[in-house]
């Protein structure tokens, strides 16, 4: 009898313990969607599309990342460039780029099959919306534009700048 009462004091400190340390231990969660956390640098997220430092688009057109792509979400349609104004370094360009995201599983096959580093995955984790025509990004959504670094980003209906 007098053991057992030891014994379940023993096991209520033991508990208070446990309690009073997570009280005084710095949270694992955060007030997220005020805080965010930062992602590491190689984390598979959002696709974009680079330019070249002269503002030229980098994708070739060579569908190199469709071919790849183990669930067949991307759709690029190759057209050769206009010599006078051309649209990528390249001959050719993609004169349609489109990545289905619900069918996307974030493999990064297209980000390393790509030859001149146009299509990459990037930290931007923030993909949820109620619309499902939202998911098929075109180049316009993809491209990094104006400045690299810097994402344009229309998920839940908004526009906003991400660093
Ligand atoms: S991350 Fe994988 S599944 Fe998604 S588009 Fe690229 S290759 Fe396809
Ligand atoms: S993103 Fe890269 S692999 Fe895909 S079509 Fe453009 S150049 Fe080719």
């Amino acid at each position: 009898m007098i053991s057992a009462v030891f014994s379940g004091a023993k096991n209520l400190l033991i508990g208070l313990g446990v309690t009073f340390r997570n009280l005084v231990s710095k949270p694992v969660t955060i007030c997220y969607p005020e805080v965010k956390r930062e992602m590491p640098a190689r984390y598979r997220g959002r696709h974009f599309l680079n330019r070249d430092e002269n503002g030229l688009e980098r994708c070739i057109g060579c569908s190199l990342c469709s071919v790849n792509c183990p669930v067949s979400c991307i759709h690029v349609v190759g057209a050769e460039n206009d010599p006078k104004n051309p649209v990528s370094a390249g001959e050719r360009y993609a004169a349609t780029y489109e990545i289905n995201l619900l069918r996307c599983i974030y493999c990064g096959y297209c980000e390393e099959a790509c030859p001149v580093d146009a299509v990459v995955l990037r930290e931007h984790y923030e993909l949820a919306d109620y619309d499902r025509g939202t998911y098929i990004m075109e180049k316009d959504d993809l491209l990094v534009y104006p400045e690299p670094n810097k994402f344009r980003v229309n998920f839940l209906g908004n526009t906003k700048i991400v660093k």
